[in-house]
């Protein structure tokens, strides 16, 4: 964050030089950080608000290129007050759908952190790194238009309009998604309807549930000799008996997302169309959080084993050799019932 040096702010008094729209990024960051603010939108301001007012302690110079700002350096100076400077705020707004990770905010990316950090308004739901939000982006409005399964709290449509709306009206809009957001995300969808209102959109990668939830348990997608390659599919609706044939016949790791709610029409398609009951297979809920807990079984005794220990979204079913492989020591294994482990 550009707060100077490792000044402590809280109740500290700071004034924030520059045209409001220029400014409004750091008034918010500022205040935020517990500091009172007091702006000064030209430079005679500045100077009476910097005569008359003992408590300040930071003068934040916004570079919105008015040369007459020069003088609060001097001032700044006879008075032995810090000066530190920022750039300006866009005025422009912009939307980034960003990949927020599997769930743990140090999974971020580092360009993911400096999107949270410059946001003005940050759209979230319950995937990705949301408990984390207030210290991510302290500037920005927090809005949860997260959607249970099957509450959908706000329509998708609804969002995309939301994020067009506040990008108008000249905010730096960050979209956080779980994982990457173009898996599952509805990226490409929300990007091309953000070009499509004339809205700067960009986006930013993030560590796939996919890959990293398996992982997290020590299941590679893929292993040399076991797996070699894997597809990832969603299980939102049932799989058609065309792709359980697919599936069945792939020979790689299959990697369920959204699969919770079909696993059993799934276990059994698979079985139907000939892949081995005995295939090892795993359901991993909430990875990469510190409720993490994985459930380990054949392609046989999936389904079972997942109601057994009433297993629930956010999981990732992994299904293949590799589901055998991992740190079981450190998984919990209490809950499961006497499946093949
Ligand atoms: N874009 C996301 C996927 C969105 S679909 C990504 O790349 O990860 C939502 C599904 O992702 C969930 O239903 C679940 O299957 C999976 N998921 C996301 N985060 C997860 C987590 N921390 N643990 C387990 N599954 C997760």
């Amino acid at each position: 964050m550009m707060f100077a040096g490792n000044l402590q702010l809280n109740g500290h008094h700071v004034l924030i030089a520059g045209e409001p729209r220029a400014a409004r990024r750091a008034v918010a960051r500022y205040r935020a950080a517990g500091a009172h603010v007091s702006e000064a939108h030209d430079p005679g301001t500045a100077e009476r608000q910097l005569n008359a007012a003992h408590l300040i302690r930071l003068v934040v110079a916004v570079d919105d290129g008015n040369a007459g700002w020069a003088v609060l350096e001097k001032l700044a100076a006879s008075q032995a007050i810090l000066i530190s400077h920022e750039p300006a705020a866009p005025g422009e707004g912009s939307v980034t759908l960003l990949g927020g990770g599997p769930g743990s905010s140090d999974l971020l990316t580092e360009r993911g952190v400096a999107a949270l950090t410059a946001a003005d308004v940050v759209f979230y739901d319950r995937l990705g790194p949301s408990h984390d939000l207030a210290r991510l982006a302290p500037g920005a409005a927090l809005v949860d238009v997260g959607k249970a399964p099957g509450h959908h709290k706000v329509p998708q449509a609804r969002i995309t309009e939301l994020m067009i709306e506040s990008a108008r009206a000249g905010n730096n809009v960050v979209r956080l998604k779980g994982g990457d957001p173009y898996v599952f995300g509805r990226g490409s969808e929300e990007l091309a309807d953000c070009r499509a209102a004339g809205i700067q959109a960009t986006v930013i990668p993030g560590i796939s549930s996919a890959i990293s939830v398996p992982g997290a348990v020590g299941i590679p997608v893929t292993a040399r000799g076991i797996s070699k390659g894997f597809t990832v599919l969603s299980g939102h609706d049932p799989f058609t008996e065309q792709e359980l044939g697919h599936m069945a016949g792939f020979g790689g790791t299959l990697v369920v997302l959204m699969g919770v709610a079909t696993l059993e029409q799934t276990t059994a398609g698979l079985l139907r169309h000939g892949l081995d009951a005995g295939t090892p297979a795993a359901i991993i809920e909430r990875g990469c959080t510190d409720t993490q807990r994985s459930t380990r079984a054949t392609l046989g005794t999936l389904a079972e084993a997942a109601r057994s220990a009433r297993c629930s979204n956010p999981a990732v079913i992994v299904i293949g050799g590799v589901a055998a492989l991992g740190d079981r020591d450190l998984e919990l294994q209490s809950l499961i019932p006497a499946v093949a482990r």
